[in-house]
């Protein structure tokens, strides 16, 4: 039987227990079947050493010893478990595993091509130092197209070494995957089914996991195999529809359903969009959000999504493929794909030691739909939490550590979701109103204001003069529209912000 990883790989016979990989750490890695009657528990060193392996037949072995009051110095590292390998997981993982804990990442989908335009803004290059193969185009130009289908060129203000950045997921996440397992991560390729806390509230966390086993790429590779994981930290990066959020009850979110068709089209189209995106607004195309056409490495992705009336998506894409009309006409549809998109955090983000980030958490901001972004600094704010209030790895630590990660996070962003919100319902709820937001986007001040923080993600000081012309303007627009046609706007709400 095997209850390996990627990078630790764990074979336990009747007498035997061998693991190989490289660091300084140990584990405590168990196989469950060998609780009954067997009640077996392996424990591993990653210096490639087996620790402890030990066989009884009465009571399972863990008893008091294993609660850890919060603060307590410990005589192993803190072992920490990240759900999930997309950007959050991965950053989350990293950070750990870099400052002294172990750790690992389970994974079920190591080949995962996330659903997802991929598009990501210029800083998260050189803050996750992403390396330019990553970056498949850089997008320097957009077009905004209003329900009547006017059209509008943003991204005159770029400087020349500014743009959007497009990956395909499947190389982003394998790419932070890699550096993560690099830096010490165990990276599991399974499917986390479940966790327990035996001992209670300050006792490990028993994790139950399907492990398809080293090398598979996706389920059904090689047979699965249950193996248990006791961890003293869970991290939930496993996405919108996270199975951590739910055990530990942290409540739900409004969520829109996103759509993508992933279509070929011929070089002399392709050139079209080799450094162009388009954005198109109009109730036609989604109620509440935007349909897109992103140039991928040797594709478009043409979507949309919605929140207020998803059993309608396809009509949406079928309103967006035509909208977008001859520039992709011809083109073969090589991919399908949809997923949740999260609203607005969940109620509840930290449950003891237990934290959510990325989509888990609901990290997307509103408006944009971006969340790759988000998802790796959560994750990355989060393990930086663990390992400066662990001290790397030699503390306990409890809900009140985990807070730092979360208090921070608030503090930074939470304006940033707030004013996407108030864009959201102001200028996407109704025809109209959108007529009026592509008109206010030919401005040059609102374009580099826009762009500035989109790629910086910064607030971007103003011009006190140009902020005054810009809300008049915003305001002549919007009564402009609205003398022109006003309707109800869709009941979409950013989510009361409550104490996780
Ligand atoms: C159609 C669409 C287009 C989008 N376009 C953009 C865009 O252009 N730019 C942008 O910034 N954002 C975009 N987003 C949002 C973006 O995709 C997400 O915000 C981002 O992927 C969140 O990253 P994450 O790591 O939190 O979660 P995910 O990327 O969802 O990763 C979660 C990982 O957990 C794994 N997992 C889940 N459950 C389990 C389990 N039980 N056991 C083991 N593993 C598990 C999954 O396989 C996955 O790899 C888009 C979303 C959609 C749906």
């Amino acid at each position: 039987m095997q209850c390996g990883t990627r990078a630790t790989s764990v074979k336990v016979g009747s007498a035997s227990a061998t693991k190989k990989v490289a660091g300084s750490r140990k584990a405590v890695v168990m196989c469950p079947g060998l609780y009954q009657g067997n009640h077996q528990r392996v424990s591993v060193s990653s210096r490639g050493g087996v620790l402890s392996s030990w066989a009884s037949g009465g009571r399972r072995e863990v008893g008091v010893r294993a609660v850890i009051q919060d603060g307590a110095k410990l005589d192993r590292p803190l072992r920490v478990a990240i759900i999930g390998g997309g950007p959050a997981g991965a950053c989350a993982a990293e950070e750990c595993a870099k400052n002294g804990c172990e750790t690992y990442m389970i994974e079920r989908k190591m080949d995962n091509c996330k659903p997802c335009g991929g598009a990501i803004p210029l800083c998260m290059i050189d803050e996750f130092d992403l390396p330019p193969e990553i970056i498949d185009r850089q997008v320097n130009r957009m077009k905004m197209i209003s329900p009547s289908n006017r059209e509008v060129d943003i991204g005159s203000t770029l400087k020349p070494n500014e743009y959007i950045g497009m990956t395909r997921r499947e190389v982003l996440d394998d790419y932070l995957r890699q550096r993560a397992e690099k830096y010490g991560t165990n990276v599991i390729n399974g499917l986390f089914m479940g966790m327990e806390q035996k001992e209670g509230e300050k006792g490990p966390w028993t994790l139950s996991i399907n492990n398809y086993g080293e090398g598979a790429t996706s389920k059904g590779d090689k047979a699965r195999e249950k193996m248990e994981l006791e961890v003293d930290v869970v991290v939930g990066a496993d996405g919108a529809t996270s199975r951590v959020a739910k055990i530990i009850d942290a409540g739900d979110y409004d969520y829109a359903i996103a759509y993508q068709e992933r279509i070929r089209i011929d070089q002399e189209r392709m050139k079209f969009y080799e450094n162009l995106a388009e954005m198109y607004v109009g109730d036609d195309v989604s109620p509440d959000f935007y349909g897109w056409v992103f140039p991928k490495y040797d594709h478009v992705g043409v979507g949309t999504g919605t929140v207020i009336n998803k059993p309608a998506i396809k009509q949406y894409q079928d309103a967006i493929r035509d909208r977008a009309g001859d520039k992709i006409t011809g083109g073969k549809i090589i991919k399908i794909e949809a997923h949740p998109i999260p609203e607005h955090p969940r109620p509840k983000r930290i449950e003891g030691r237990v934290a959510l980030v990325g989509d888990a958490a609901g990290y997307v901001t509103k408006c944009s739909g971006e969340g790759i972004y988000f998802a790796a600094k959560s994750g990355r704010m989060c393990g930086e939490a663990i390992a400066q209030r662990s001290n790397q790895g030699q503390r306990m630590i409890g809900e009140r550590d985990l807070r730092v990660y979360l208090n921070k996070w608030d503090r930074k962003y939470w304006p940033t979701y707030k004013v996407l919100d108030i864009l959201q319902k102001v200028f996407y709820r109704s025809n109209a109103a959108r007529e009026a937001f592509v008109e206010m986007c030919q401005s040059e001040y609102v374009q580099r204001m826009t762009f500035d923080s989109y790629l910086y993600k910064t607030v971007v000081p103003g011009n006190p003069i140009n902020d005054i012309k810009l809300l008049f303007g915003t305001i002549a627009s919007i009564l402009r529209a609205n003398a022109l046609r006003v309707t109800n706007g869709p009941s979409v709400t950013f989510g009361e912000r409550k104490e996780a």
